[in-house]
């Protein structure tokens, strides 16, 4: 376990043509970094053609988001089923699905226990705004989120959890190495609670929020940070291989053993 993980969030940003650029651009670059995992999140439109373009690489691919059914009439939504045909990870409880789309903890469940039931890995987001984290209420609300969003899921390693300030996504302000890692401690501390300490301690945790390749060492350098959830820097593809190749190298040098 504790294999590094990078994972890009294009969100709703570019058109097949220029996802397909994108990714022909990062392919060669991104694909001779070894010892992490790199999953590209592009926009469901995109999932087909980045699939068969990435075939036979090292670089995995996610979705943003999902619908809980598998099927039926939900015009406008995507299934399970038919991402675990496309992508191996899907972004789940997103800030901005909570924010714009109004998901709640307990739709977020429904769309774990969905897409683990049906072979999809979540990359789980929790963090709270910027009124929460200033009245000290942070820990309240992970744990609120967590226990949301985990209820009657069995333990399972296939949960990436990313821990995402509100207050730091697409701002440019990202918040210190050791804020995250305190929070990051918490929601190992929790998942002992939820399900158990060997789970907790090895499953892998991320830190999102206006990560760049400036920036992503002061969190990669800890322990305890996995990784990284990059949003608006994902999209500049020298940014984005300078980030993961930084954290490839840092987890290399520093945890050998990880
Ligand atoms: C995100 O969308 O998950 C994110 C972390 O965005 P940004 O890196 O732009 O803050």
């Amino acid at each position: 376990m504790h294999i590094p993980f990078i994972a890009a969030n294009w969100k709703m940003n570019t058109t097949v043509a220029e996802a397909e650029k994108l990714v022909g651009t990062l392919l060669g670059p991104l694909s001779s970094i070894d010892g992490i995992e790199k999953v590209l999140c592009p926009p469901f439109v995109s999932l087909s053609l980045i699939k068969k373009i990435l075939q036979g690489s090292n670089i995995k691919l996610g979705a943003q988001n999902m619908y809980f059914e598998a099927e039926g009439a939900y015009t406008g939504e995507i299934s399970p089923l038919m991402l675990s045909e496309l992508c191996e990870y899907v972004i789940l409880g997103h800030s901005e699905r909570r924010r714009y789309f109004k998901e709640s903890d307990n739709m977020i469940n429904q769309k774990i226990r969905a897409a683990l039931g049906n072979k999809l890995k979540p990359i789980l987001c929790v963090g709270e705004i910027l009124e929460e984290n200033m009245s000290g209420k942070t820990e309240k609300v992970i744990r609120r989120q967590l226990k949301g969003a985990l209820t009657e899921v069995e333990a399972t390693h296939d949960i990436v959890i990313a821990y995402e300030p509100v207050w730091a996504i697409g701002t440019g302000r990202a918040s210190s190495g050791e804020q995250a890692v305190t929070t990051i401690k918490f929601i190992r501390n929790v998942i002992t609670e939820l399900w158990n300490k060997d789970i907790a301690l090895n499953l892998r945790i991320l830190y999102g929020g206006s990560v760049n390749s400036s920036n992503v060492t002061e969190f990669v350098s800890h322990s305890e940070i996995d990784g990284a959830l990059v949003g608006g820097a994902s999209l500049k593809a020298d940014e984005f291989v300078n980030i993961v190749s930084q954290t490839a190298s840092i987890k290399k040098q520093a945890f050998p053993n990880n």
